[in-house]
């Protein structure tokens, strides 16, 4: 498999924000940080691992934080971005506001 690139993941992370009706967050140094994490897991797993959690061994225990994870959805709608941050909706892209830490509900359940 051949290694992906960063230019590769943006490509992804552009995919996945318009067939959501989401937003890549503009903030370029904070997102090149999150692609540049993307990417990495990608070459190491073999899926895009969430960059903001760490691996439970398996992409069976990991299937729900592979990007786009189960909860960004919920999230996206409930506080305007994914954990991460690397998403907003389209309403929290033009307010012009800050994303903030929010809970971790991977564990949650
Ligand atoms: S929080 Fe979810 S959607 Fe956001 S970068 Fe991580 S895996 Fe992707």
């Amino acid at each position: 498999m051949n290694p992906k690139t960063r230019e590769d993941t943006a490509k992804f992370a552009e995919m996945v924000a318009n067939k959501q009706g989401w937003v890549v967050n503009p903030d370029t140094n904070f997102t090149t940080m999150l692609l540049d994490g993307l990417t990495t897991n990608w070459n190491r797993y073999g899926y895009y691992l969430c960059p903001c959690r760490d691996s439970d061994g398996s992409r069976e225990a990991d299937a729900a934080i592979i990007c786009p994870c189960k909860y960004s959805f919920g999230d996206i709608e409930r506080y305007g971005h994914c954990y991460c941050a690397l998403y907003l909706s389209k309403t929290f892209a033009q307010s012009g506001k800050s994303p903030e830490a929010i809970p971790d509900r991977r564990y949650e359940e």
